[in-house]
């Protein structure tokens, strides 16, 4: 039962697709857990710069960085054993908790409660995702896409236009939630418009990108408003 007055579409966004960790919960903190226990495995620590480096990528993305960080050369081999490793480590943190990010629930519950269609799109692997689905409540999401699940991870476009797709809608008329420098270039180079919602890095102002502090407060009403200014905004 929408909540909210019939909108044409250039007031509202024709979805809402969601960025996962770090956005809607704080699992970066899980993911800086499984990363260190990951390199002290390989022999090694890893940096702060280089753990920035990698919030918000994809699997290969991090075990690139990883790899270079510590000295290593990239062996396939090795680096297939460490994706393992890492992603059952994140799979025992993830079954521990997943905290919201603050807002972040009211913000899905507004969104749904306005009807506008919702998208998960992550560059985590399925496998992680599908137990943080039940967490966070997979009713509020008509589909989802996985890091996984498309050629190229965030920061291509790729998880973005696959998740527009899906829906049946024009990427251009979507406003995507973000928290990460990576994340957030691949729903801008997907045309859509973002919110940046910074977490564990900062994030640097774009095209068609508006950023607060936090998800708190956030009606469905000023959700439009903010897809209204983004999308007037040129688009490089
Ligand atoms: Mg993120």
């Amino acid at each position: 039962m929408p909540a909210e007055p019939a909108r044409g579409v250039a007031d509202a966004p024709a979805a809402v697709l969601w960025d996962m960790d770090g956005t809607l919960v704080d699992s970066e903190k899980l993911w800086t857990v499984s990363i260190a226990d990951t390199a002290r495995r390989l022999g090694g620590a890893v940096s702060a710069p280089a753990r920035a480096a990698m919030v918000g990528g994809d699997m290969a993305a991090t075990l690139d960085i990883l790899f270079d960080d510590l000295g290593l050369p990239r062996d396939p081999e090795r680096q297939a054993e460490a994706a393992s490793w890492m992603t059952e480590r994140t799979g025992e943190l993830f079954a521990e908790g997943l905290e919201w990010r603050p807002g972040a629930l009211e913000a899905l519950r507004a969104v749904a409660a306005a009807g506008w269609p919702m998208a998960l799109v992550t560059n985590t692997q399925r496998e992680l995702t599908e137990p943080a689905l039940d967490a966070i409540g997979r009713e509020f999401f008509r589909v989802s896409v996985c890091g996984d699940e498309v050629a190229r991870g965030k920061p291509a476009p790729d998880p973005y236009l696959r998740a527009a797709e899906l829906l049946g809608v024009d990427p251009a008329s979507c406003l995507a939630v973000e928290d990460s420098v990576t994340g957030a270039q691949a729903a801008q180079d997907a045309g859509a418009a973002v919110l940046v919602v910074p977490c564990e890095v900062a994030v640097p102002v774009g095209p068609r990108r508006v950023q607060r502090a936090a998800l708190s407060g956030l009606t469905a009403d000023d959700l439009a408003a903010i897809y209204r200014v983004a999308v007037a905004r040129p688009a490089a």
